[in-house]
């Protein structure tokens, strides 16, 4: 599973955080992870707790919000957002050109946590 270490990295941001703030429990952590990402939002949270066990992380909400799919055309530079369905065939909608290069879609990063 691909997955497991961006849930292991977003883990260690969060203890490292929690950690900065002298917090003794971490509530819930918001983040945004792009719509490439292939897990279903419950599989990460069970990534979460499987991996926070024994820390002050455990039993945390992670609250998850998708960003969008950006290609960019490789003729006219465009940049159009893309559902994961359309991945198989892209075509730009300013000139037709199928050819393009992910922009986003696999990033993530935390935008805020709650502590206690
Ligand atoms: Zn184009």
């Amino acid at each position: 599973m691909h997955e497991l270490p961006i849930i292991e990295s977003i883990l260690n941001i969060v203890l490292k955080h929690a950690q900065t703030n002298n917090a003794r429990k971490v509530i819930s952590v918001h983040m945004e992870i792009g719509k490439l990402s292939e897990l279903e939002d419950d599989w990460l949270q069970r990534y979460f707790d499987y991996l926070s066990k024994g820390t002050i992380a455990e039993g945390a909400k992670l609250k998850i919000e998708r960003t969008p799919i950006m290609m960019q055309c490789d003729a006219c530079s465009v940049s159009y957002e893309v559902e994961m369905s359309q991945m198989g065939n892209l075509l730009c909608p300013a000139c037709g050109t199928n050819r393009g290069k992910l922009l986003s879609g696999k990033n993530y990063y935390i935008k805020s946590m709650e502590v206690q």
